[in-house]
This record gives C-alpha cells, structure tokens and sequence, in this order.
C-alpha cells in the first residue's frame, strides 16, 4: 500500500513523496497508565499490519503517534514537550496525538504547532479509516467523538518488552464512578467489557506465544462484566480452566469489587496470584466521603484483614492520594496511622493535581504545594519501611518465580505470585519459566535467593 507523504521545503514548494509502507517509520510513546501501553501496542500492531516500520521515538521517523494521559496536570505538560521533542526528530513528520487528553481537551492540543491530528477515545483505532494522506497539515485535524458516544470496546494487550514472559490483555473500558478528584470516566465513557470469549480468544493466543503471566487490565477492572451479564469471578473462572501453565494478575481492583468468590479462587488456585492492588486514596473517614469512594475506612479494614487471612503471603499494593481539598494535618496522620497499621507491602503514592471539570477543584481547604510534596514523602518513605518489612517476611520460604530474559551483571530478576522481586545467579534454562526460589536476603526492593531443592 502506497501513502502520500507531503513537505514543505524552505522555499515554499511542497516536495510529494509517494512511499510504499514498508519504507515508512511510525514512532510510539505512550503516557499513563498499562491500559494505554496496551492501547499503543495495538495501534501499532495496525501500523505493522500495513507493513511500516517501528522505531524508537529518538529516531527519525515519518509519523510520531502520542498516547496521552490526563490523570495530572504534569502528563498533559509532558504531552506538549513531547510533541516538540518529535518535531526536533523530523519537522516534516506527521504528528498524531491520542488518549485520554486529547478526548478531554483536543482544541488544547490543536494549538500546539506541529500536531497534524487529534484522535479520541474512539478514534484512536481508526487512523488508517480516517486519515489516508499523512502529510503535514495547514491546521490540525480533530476527530472526538462526545464521551457519552464512547461505547465500543476495543481489545487491545501488550507485552512486557523487557520480560517477554509478562502481557497485559486489556478486558474492560470505562468507569460508571464518581470519584470527585478524576476525568478517567469524562475520558473514557461509561463502564464496558469485552465479551468473554474474545477475551478467550486474546488470551490464548498470548499463551501460544510463550507468555506465562497475563496481568488482566482495564479502567475499573472489577466493574468487568456489569453490562454483558457477568463478571470479573466468571472471567477468572473461564481462564483458569485453560490448559497450559500460566498465572493470572489482576491489575488493580477496587476495594467494594472485589467479591469473597474471586478471594475463595485466589486462595484456592494457583493460576491466580496471590497479589491485589486495591486503591484506597485515603484513610481518613473525612476525606473518603469528599473523595465520593465508595466505601469507608474500617470496609477496607476489615477486607485487608479477611485477604491477608484466607491467602497466605499475600501482597497487597495500594494506592493513596495525598494533598486533596480539606486534608487537614490531622486528616493526613489519620491516613498514615491508617496505613501503618495495615498488613499490606507497599503504597502507590500520587499527589492531588487539580483537574478541570472535577467536584474536587471547586472544593475549599486547598493544600499548599510544598505541604503535598512533604506528605508525599513520608508516605513514599512509609511504602519502603512496608515493602522492606513484606519481603523479610519471605526469608527462608520457597516462592515460584518467573525469571526475565535480560541480564542484570549475572543475575537474573523476577516477580514472586505476590509480587516480590526477586533475583537469583544468572542460567538461561530458567528464563520464563516458574522456579522454586528459596528466600536467602533482602536486598534493596529486591531478594536473593537460590534455587529451591
Ligand atoms: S473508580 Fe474512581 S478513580 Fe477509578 S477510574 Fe473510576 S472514577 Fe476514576
């Protein structure tokens, strides 16, 4: 297939390049979070079926694609730095720009000089139906569809380059929450799952692939399923049945979601990780109802608590937001107390960011930057002292272990089913395979151990 290529010289004329695909470059960098990485790998995948050519986003390329986040304001920052650094690669390049900020604020981005087209949500997986001349535009080009359009579900997985033995497969799009501090569902639309057996479908073609670990992701993963008539516990389900040796991650689940079937499955299969990512946001009652979550602090408790008892060796990630409107001092001491107290191995730590057409940003009680940033660290510092204390509590135990491909000055590292990082002498017999690992030390977020008898 043939693509028009059009570019400005100096003196004005427009010089034609009319290039087969497969001498053409397409370039990919991604902002945010493993669902978008899933949703670049997939666009990709479409630039390749057309026979270009992947490169690295330093290099010159012909067409720079960029999948954007909006979760702060620093992203969307980041996003317009980002362009500018593609246009320093080839002014002539064609520069697509995608994700979640361009479906929030697309005229935005068409200001930036240099962007040739704005796709959303829905669009970011139609560029070869849109767009047919990837020359250089006078003005930008905005295709957005309005948020409550944004009904399909497009699959989408990617693989962890580095590893080569981890896939994200993305099977759920969309939040139906509220959550006063976040665009995601202004983003994305409404909560929307990939029917099961295209999941299926996905699935085993990631596990005909060599891939041992498949981390299930989304938005609201735990929503799996709410519109087709089943759910994320029937999801799992159908997976582990499959054949073959593989482990099943959960990305990331909220706390009201996850059900005492998907605990009683984890506790008894070994398929699924005995690992879950459950955001808090905050432990403070106060600041919780502000937040519009939808449960409160002795909920989550008391789900920590009935997790860390039925699954052994449990590891537990959260994530918790410091510095919203009205998070007093002691509002803070509360939600550090709160997770001092709590069995879990490490925190995920974000700092409040104003977003626009949030509740939050018209809230009062605004913390001052430089009192966000202090909290911020002293939770990051809380995250260590917790995962350091985690992993003590796996000296002398066997873990099962998939060891990556790359190495590491002779040894080679890995992640545990609870989410340890562990790393162990150097042997190529061992890449991307499940090793019985005996705890020896703990390292700096990492252990070493050896080889189970
Ligand atoms: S659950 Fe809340 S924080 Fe998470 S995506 Fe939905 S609205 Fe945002």
């Amino acid at each position: 297939m043939a693509f028009l290529i059009l570019s400005k010289k100096k003196d004005d004329t427009i010089d034609i390049m009319i290039t087969k695909s497969n001498d053409a470059k397409v370039a990919f960098y991604t902002l945010g979070c493993k669902l978008n990485y899933s949703e670049t790998s997939t666009i990709g995948s479409q630039f390749l079926d057309k026979g270009f050519n992947i490169v690295d986003f330093n290099e010159q390329a012909d067409i720079y694609v960029i999948n954007t986040c909006s979760v702060t304001e620093n992203t969307e920052k980041e996003c317009r730095q980002i362009v500018r650094r593609a246009l320093r690669n080839n002014p002539d390049a064609f520069i697509a720009v995608t994700g979640c900020y361009a479906q929030l604020r697309p005229e935005e981005i068409g200001k930036i000089d240099g962007v040739d087209v704005i796709l959303g949500s829905n669009e970011k997986f139609k560029i070869f139906e849109l767009i047919e001349d990837f020359g250089k535009k006078e003005l930008s080009c905005i295709y957005v569809s309005p948020t409550d359009e944004l009904t399909d579900v497009y699959a989408a997985s990617s693989t962890d380059a580095d590893s080569r033995t981890r896939a994200f497969l993305k099977v759920q799009d969309g939040c139906d929450y509220k959550c006063s501090f976040c665009t995601i569902p202004l983003a994305r639309g409404k909560s929307r799952s990939l029917p099961p057996e295209t999941v299926l479908t996905i699935f085993r073609k990631l596990i005909s692939e060599g891939y041992k670990e498949i981390i299930l992701t989304g938005v609201n993963v735990g929503d799996y399923g709410k519109a087709i008539n089943t759910n994320l516990y029937e999801l799992l389900l159908l997976l582990v049945n499959e054949p073959g040796e593989f482990r099943l991650r959960i990305s990331s689940i909220e706390p009201n979601l996850l059900s005492d079937e998907i605990l009683d499955l984890a506790a008894s299969n070994k398929k699924i990780c005995n690992h879950f990512h459950i955001p808090l946001q905050s432990g403070s009652p106060k600041i919780l109802k502000l937040m519009q979550r939808r449960y409160n602090s002795s909920f989550y408790k008391n789900l920590i608590e009935k997790v860390t008892n039925e699954i052994p060796d449990v590891g537990i990630g959260v994530d918790v937001i410091v510095g919203f409107p009205g998070e007093s001092g002691q509002d803070f001491l509360d939600t550090y107390n709160f997770l001092k107290d709590l069995p879990i191995s490490y925190l995920h730590v974000f700092t409040y960011s104003e977003r626009p057409d949030t509740k939050a940003i018209n809230m009062d009680g605004v913390v001052e930057h430089s009192e966000r940033k202090k909290r911020n660290t002293m939770l990051r510092i809380l995250s260590e002292k917790k995962r350091h204390e985690f992993y003590n509590k796996m000296k002398g135990k066997t873990l099962e272990i998939l060891f990556e491909h790359e190495e590491h000055s002779g040894y080679m590292k890995g992640f545990a089913s609870n989410y340890v990082r562990v790393q162990n002498k150097y042997d190529t017999a061992l890449v991307n395979q499940f090793t019985g690992i005996c705890i020896n030390s703990v390292g700096d977020n990492i252990c070493t151990g050896s080889l189970a008898e």
